[in-house]
């Protein structure tokens, strides 16, 4: 395929929702997983005052770490532990407002350390090759999968969850004694099928613990017991799921999204940004994705999918072309739009409203067929506005790949 939304997927490009740890645990909580308690912090002041409850209800020490949305926090300085309140407020003071692989750290959470026997990998992830769910697992926890997949392949076990029947006990059986759960797999098996259960739950493209971790705890008479808890949580969820999940909407953390992104789902707008140089403005996913395509055969660039959907105003039109122009590497815009329930001198309007405020001055070719289609061409032609006006889908994308190329 040569454009489209499921490539914006594969890139990760607005169509997948990333959870902050805070949230996510929260998700896994709800699941039954064990987690320990937590808070989020604003301010170094916040993190003091939420670390001396932990200290006082009896955790040796606390553990602070940056509420961003990349991995490897760790690695970076984002992960550290205090042992007093005075320790905490330092800490969280050194991690809020620091750098990481470009997001500023704006929170932390804040819980009671744990201390840590062994680490472990836990994730359900959609498997697109397959359509099911893969449940993976792996004895080398707190590294990053990726690394364990390429140094030493045989330490992941996976399974595939059934679509209908789910993730039977046997599957999540054999993950335990595949990660090194053998001793402890009756404490393991239910936070295995919880992680799965989080996954379907919701809408979920992936959970991932790591690390899952054996974790010592003293209780009242000093002895120590081990239990298995999970420090750590990512989850990204499918965006084409959301409205199924209005609850998931206040978990979101738009501030680290792209802002075209967030503008485009105020706005209502199907769109998703691509390499390329020509921005396209298309009516119906259909129609949009052939545009790509044609787009691409002739030689050019998709700089965009969008879809403005059916019976498009003028006020949309001209929303939809501010999202497009925000995009610096376009160089001419590509109108095509079926006019059926969107009317063709609607869409012309919302062009020149577009254009008379376009802030930079960027080539136009539009093709509009159907209701009202004439009526949209004389208003075109008639307003100077420098729009040109194609009459077949061929000459269209012939002339806006051109316009591509001459001001490249
Ligand atoms: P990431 O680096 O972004 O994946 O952040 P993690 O939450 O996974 O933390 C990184 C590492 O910090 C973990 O692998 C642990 O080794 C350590 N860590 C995290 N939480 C705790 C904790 O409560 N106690 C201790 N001792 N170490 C922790
Ligand atoms: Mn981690």
């Amino acid at each position: 395929m040569l454009g489209g939304p499921s490539r914006g997927h594969e890139r990760g490009v607005g169509a997948s929702v990333k959870l902050q740890e805070f949230a996510a645990k929260e998700l896994l909580v709800r699941a039954g997983l064990p987690v320990p308690e937590w808070s989020v912090a604003e301010t170094a002041a916040q993190a003091r005052d939420q670390a001396s409850g932990y200290l006082a209800a009896g955790a040796a020490s606390v553990v602070i770490k940056a509420q961003v949305l990349v991995g490897g926090r760790g690695k970076a300085g984002g992960v550290k532990l205090a042992a007093s309140a005075d320790e905490a407020e330092t800490v969280a003071r050194s991690i809020l407002g620091m750098d990481i692989k470009g997001i500023t750290v704006r929170r932390v959470l804040v819980a009671p350390a744990a201390d840590i026997a062994s680490e472990f990998y836990l994730a359900a992830v959609l498997d697109r090759t397959v359509r099911r769910i893969r449940v993976m697992a792996s004895a080398q926890g707190g590294v990053e999968i990726e690394q364990v997949a390429e140094s030493d392949p045989d330490a992941i076990v996976s399974v595939l969850a059934h679509p209908h029947l789910g993730l039977l006990d046997h599957q999540a059986r054999r993950i335990a004694f595949g990660m090194g759960l053998a001793d402890r797999w009756k404490e393991a098996v239910p936070v295995i099928k919880a992680v799965y259960a989080t996954a379907i739950a919701n809408d979920a493209d992936l959970v991932e613990i790591n690390p899952l971790a054996i974790v010592r705890t003293a209780g009242p008479d000093g002895t120590v017991r081990e239990s298995i808890q999970a420090l750590d949580a990512k989850i990204t969820i499918d965006d084409s799921a959301l409205p199924r999940h209005p609850e998931l909407e206040t978990l979101r953390d738009e501030a680290e999204e792209d802002p075209v992104d967030v503008e485009a789902r105020r706005l209502g707008l199907s769109f998703i940004r691509l390499e390329g140089t020509i921005g396209c403005m298309v009516n119906g996913a259909g129609l949009a994705m052939t545009t790509m395509d044609l787009v691409k055969r002739a030689g050019g660039e998709p700089a965009n999918f969008l879809d403005i959907g059916g019976g498009a105003k003028a006020d949309r039109v001209a929303e939809a072309m501010r999202l497009i122009l925000s995009d610096p590497s376009v160089r001419v815009i590509l109108v095509n739009i079926f006019g059926g329930i969107a009317r063709g001198d609607e869409v012309a309007r919302g062009l020149l409203a577009a254009r008379s405020e376009q802030a930079r001055a960027v080539p136009m070719v539009a093709r509009i067929v159907g209701t009202n289609a004439d009526l949209a061409a004389d208003l075109l032609r008639g307003s100077g506005a420098g729009i040109e006006a194609a009459t077949t889908l061929d000459g269209a994308v012939e002339r806006a790949v051109e316009l591509a190329r001459a001001a490249a």
